[in-house]
């Protein structure tokens, strides 16, 4: 703001080097601390949620979900027949499908939605707000869309790559540990890899004995 450039007293600079050395540092500091926050919930593969975040998240919706009275749909997805990816192209190879497979989730997903890796090749995906209804368009969208796009590789030939998908439910009757929510859309999971895989299956309650 001063019209003469050129007529700086040396306090005035000295004040202003104090300043700028002060405030180059806070930035520093909050640029590590954003890098280290996303160090510590992201997969370095993917750059999806990790594992620990992933969990949080259900968590934290499991919660809103018994306050709002809402629905959430949890998807479990598992890639079909991986290990033979990686035993016929290799393991970098492998690695770079499960790259694509997270780009697919996260173009498919709304910004609400949360994918994240839980395993090796296994992936969970929240969709708040969302009844049986749209988890299961979501859910086939997503199986239709993988099946239908050829996988590149490098050197190496385009792959044909399938996923099976476990839907289940929160809703205000589901005070129950995450774990079990886990567990449901695993068994769901299960049900789609027992019917063949690259398929969706919704988890039943099994009927209770008398
Ligand atoms: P299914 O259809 O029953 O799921 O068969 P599958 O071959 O996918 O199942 P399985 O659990 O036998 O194999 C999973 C494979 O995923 C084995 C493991 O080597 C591979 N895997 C796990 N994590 C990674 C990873 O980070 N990178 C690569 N390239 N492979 C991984
Ligand atoms: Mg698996
Ligand atoms: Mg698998």
């Amino acid at each position: 703001y001063r019209k003469d450039l050129d007529h700086f007293m040396i306090e005035e600079i000295e004040t202003l080097i104090t300043f700028s050395h002060l405030a180059s540092g806070a930035i520093d500091n909050a640029q590590l601390h954003q890098d280290t926050l996303n160090l510590a919930t992201t997969d370095g593969l993917t750059s999806l949620l990790n594992r620990r975040t992933g969990e949080e998240k259900l968590e934290h919706e499991r919660v809103r979900v018994l306050h709002c009275g809402s629905t959430t749909s949890l998807l479990m997805i598992d890639v079909d027949f991986f290990k033979k990816v990686n035993d016929k192209h290799g393991h970098l190879a492998g690695d770079c499908v499960l790259v694509q497979l997270a780009n697919i989730f996260t173009a498919q997903l709304r910004n609400i939605d949360t994918a994240s890796r839980f395993g090796g090749e296994e992936f969970i995906i929240i969709l708040p707000e969302t009844p049986i209804e749209g988890a299961l368009i979501v859910a086939d969208r997503i199986r239709n869309v993988i099946e239908n796009t050829p996988i590149k590789i490098p050197d190496g030939p385009e792959l044909n790559v399938t996923v099976s998908i476990g839907i289940t439910i929160l809703d205000k009757t589901c005070n129950i540990d995450k774990k079990v929510l886990i567990g449901q859309a695993d068994q769901a999971l299960y049900d789609a890899k027992n019917s063949g895989r690259n398929a969706v299956r919704v988890f039943k309650n099994k009927p209770s004995t008398p």
